[in-house]
């Protein structure tokens, strides 16, 4: 019934022809002039390097389809490096999940799987090397002294008393730095670069610290470990990284990066490329914000639908495919900006109008007795499963004495131009028949309508009128004996602003939080033919949405369904009236 989604190497023949060729952008420039000139003999090798500390997001998603699409393009290679130097933060569940959406979002870095801890030896000695050509130091200042001696933007940086210590000196320091003879925080490495140096990045920055803690893969085998820009680079150039592309804010670390490849005897010279990060409106996207909102509780978890990680899309009902389409659409550029979120609902809209069958779920119940109809009668509907494709083929829809449609569909006061059920009007039941409502019966004390009473017209079955009379609306419904109970969940944006971080730095950014970001909904009603539904399945609720079901769910007990996105779709209408 459901069309599986088609396995990843079908979707890509399917894709190609006539499909755009992927958009060109500013580094594809650079690397067709450094394929030109025959640098790097005009191999191309990328690489992700996530820093196991928290749960990929779109962002990280953005950077992965940059990373991994251009190794495709250029039939090179994109490797996965866990950028792990810091043994506080990281731990094996993030590595985990790290690895589990990449492969979701449907790329491989078959056996290119490395970690920069496994290199910690290897930057060991790239340290001795530079402390054996005097440019590099052990500095016994405490933090905050090394913060006021390095100066700021108006003054040029002092010397540390320590910047001239001799050679000798600075090896036998910095291996008993190793060897953990020192407290945390009693030295550190400093590169000698330029204290004078308008980039503060060049201020003798700090190559290694003591840190006392255990690391998820070394164990207690290092108690120092290196910054990253230390690290970063040598692990770059270790792998043969060709290009290695980050985001902006490591424009100004470039100059330390080239430093450390161009000091050192290192295999090869990564040429570091920076892009616009991505943020998206009505959510925030650093791991220390997501990772707030997940020890606080505000969110259910790091897969909760409503933040922006790649598992939580997932859980919310998003598709590989949809992700992929929405990083190819916004590009990549040189100037920071915030991309519309309505943006990216659109591309999954797009994605699930033609791979999800329709079927009919009632969200809030309204009972309405078909007078009529005597119990125990069922008639029968064919109901296709998608409008235009037949290749879903259809199942039979029971129409029995009582159904249920939704509350909102019933109007005992109908205002002009409504063309869904009140007093003694008729509408249309997709798929089945055209009913007329003859009485409202309400609660005596509170006047809630309670139940309807309608007639149906057995010559309308199938939908049509033979007669020609016009009927506008169109409900959805199901059987009451027939249909199952299920919980719905609807979400809606997180927060309110659509920059929740605009405003003073350090100000609380929860204040914003819309406090109706999750609906639950428990008395819902499903067709029969969504019994079998299992975790991850997808649908069109007919003129509700796109739902999936969540893990949440007892199959053959209660099945749990998330709201991806409603079928509104303002961006479509963005782009229409840009169009105009
Ligand atoms: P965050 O700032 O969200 O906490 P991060 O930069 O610390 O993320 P890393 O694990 O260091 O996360 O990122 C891995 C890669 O993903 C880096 O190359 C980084 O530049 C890229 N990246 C992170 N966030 C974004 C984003 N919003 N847009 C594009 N690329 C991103
Ligand atoms: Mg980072």
């Amino acid at each position: 019934m459901k069309k599986p989604d088609p396995p990843r190497e079908e979707k890509r023949k399917m894709d190609a022809p006539g499909a755009p060729a992927p958009a060109s952008n500013f580094i594809k420039d650079i690397i067709n002039t450094d394929r030109e000139r025959g640098k790097n003999d005009g191999r191309v090798a990328t690489r992700f390097p996530p820093e196991p500390n928290g749960y990929l997001h779109i962002g990280h998603a953005k950077s992965i389809c940059l990373n991994f699409g251009i190794a495709a393009e250029y039939h090179g290679t994109c490797n996965l490096r866990l950028d792990d130097t810091n043994p506080v933060t990281e731990e094996v569940e993030y590595v985990e999940s790290i690895k589990d959406n990449i492969k979701w979002l449907g790329f491989d870095w078959e056996d290119r799987l490395y970690y920069a801890s496994d290199y910690f030896e290897k930057f060991y000695q790239f340290a001795v090397d530079l402390i054996k050509m005097g440019k590099a130091y052990v500095c016994s200042l405490s933090e905050e002294e090394i913060k006021k001696y390095r100066g700021n933007f108006y003054q040029p940086g002092q010397a540390s008393p320590d910047r001239n210590r001799s050679v000798e000196e600075n090896l036998d320091l910095f291996a008993r730095m190793r060897a953990g003879e020192f407290p945390d925080g009693a030295h550190v490495l400093r590169a000698k670069i330029d204290l004078e140096s308008s980039n503060m990045n060049l201020r003798d920055p700090i190559m290694y610290r003591i840190k006392k803690a255990r690391h998820h893969r070394t164990g207690d085998r290092w108690c120092i470990y290196p910054m990253y820009d230390f690290a970063h680079c040598l692990s770059d150039s270790v792998e043969g990284i060709t290009h290695s592309i980050c985001t902006l804010e490591f424009e100004d670390h470039r100059p330390l990066y080239d430093w450390f490849l161009d000091e050192l005897k290192v295999p090869s010279h990564p040429q570091q490329i920076e892009f616009a990060r991505l943020n998206l409106s009505y959510t925030v996207m650093s791991k220390r914000k997501l990772l707030e909102l997940v020890e606080k509780g505000i969110v259910r978890g790091w897969d909760d639908p409503r933040i922006p990680t790649i598992s939580g899309l997932r859980r919310r009902g998003y598709t590989p495919e949809s992700i992929r389409e929405f990083c190819e659409r916004i590009g990549v550029a040189k100037a920071e900006g915030i991309v519309d979120v309505a943006l990216l609902e659109h591309c999954v809209r797009q994605d699930l109008e033609n791979r999800t069958p329709r079927v009919m779920v009632v969200l809030n119940p309204l009972r309405v007795v078909v007078d009529n109809l005597p119990a125990g009668q069922v008639e029968e509907f064919d109901a296709p499963y998608h409008p235009t494709d037949p290749g879903f083929g259809s199942r039979k829809v029971p129409f029995s004495r009582v159904i249920y449609i939704e509350k909102d569909d019933f109007r005992e006061d109908p205002p002009p131009k409504w063309f869904r059920l009140s007093p003694g009007r008729e509408v249309r039941l997709r798929y089945a028949c055209i009913i007329k409502c003859v009485k409202v019966l309400k609660d005596e004390k509170t006047g809630e309508v309670k139940e309807l009473h309608c007639t149906w017209d057995p010559a309308t079955r199938g939908g049509d009128t033979p007669d020609g009379r016009k009927i506008k609306g169109t409900l959805h419904w199901v059987s009451a004996d027939h249909s199952l109970p299920a919980e719905v969940r609807l979400y809606d944006r997180l927060f309110h602003q659509p920059n929740p971080l605009e405003g003073e730095e350090g100000a609380d950014f929860t204040k914003t939080l819309n406090p109706d970001s999750l609906k639950i909904l428990i008395s819902c009603r499903i067709e029969p033919s969504l019994g079998k539904a299992a975790p991850e399945n997808r649908y069109q609720f007919e003129r509700l949405g796109y739902f999936c079901v969540d893990p949440d769910s007892t199959p053959g007990h209660l099945l749990v369904f998330n709201r991806t996105v409603s079928l509104r779709d303002s961006w479509a209408k963005i782009e229409k009236s840009q169009e105009k």
